[in-house]
């Protein structure tokens, strides 16, 4: 078996994000058009536009690390999103779908913020700090949303609860 250096490691990790990524282009217009809060609407929205920007960000980091973007298939992300649109199906107060989106989104950032956290670090760690810089521009952004889809899910308790 060949060995496997963490340069290579780092590269399967980033085609791994450039197929999670695509995925999510395709699963957050769905998750908008479910969602019945004009603010949710807008977040997801919002992290549609961000992920384009990831995606491209993506493809600056292959370059810089001399290689042609290449997805393999995130199967992680695959069924984050297929347990995302199980609650699609069902029914239910429309409230409580919000509810169970943002959680599905928050899930979907938790694993972009694992995986860009690491593929940060190996970056730094083989030299490509300007490859790092633009990794770490990316996880601030899911952070970001993250954040925000906490915010939406309290505000949307205390609405209910009112
Ligand atoms: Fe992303
Ligand atoms: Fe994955
Ligand atoms: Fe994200």
């Amino acid at each position: 078996m060949a060995v496997r250096s963490l340069e290579n490691l780092l590269l399967d990790q980033l085609k791994d994000l450039y197929s999670a990524e695509k995925q999510i282009t395709k699963a957050l217009p769905k998750m908008t058009k479910a969602a019945s809060t004009e603010e949710l609407r807008a977040a997801f929205e919002e992290h549609l536009t961000q992920t384009e920007g990831q995606i491209a960000r993506l493809e600056q980091v292959f370059e810089l690390m001399g290689h042609s973007a290449r997805a393999k298939k995130c199967v992680a992300m695959e069924g984050l999103i297929e347990e995302a649109k199980e609650h699609l199906d069902e029914d239910m107060e429309p409230a409580v779908l919000d509810a169970a989106l943002i959680a599905s989104a928050q899930k979907v950032e938790h694993y972009e913020i694992a995986s860009y956290g690491t593929a940060r670090t190996w970056a730094q760690q083989v030299g490509q700090q300007e490859a790092a810089d633009l990794l770490q521009q990316t996880l601030n952004e899911e952070s970001e949303t993250d954040q925000k889809l906490t915010q939406l899910a309290i505000k949307q308790v205390n609405v209910q609860a009112a």
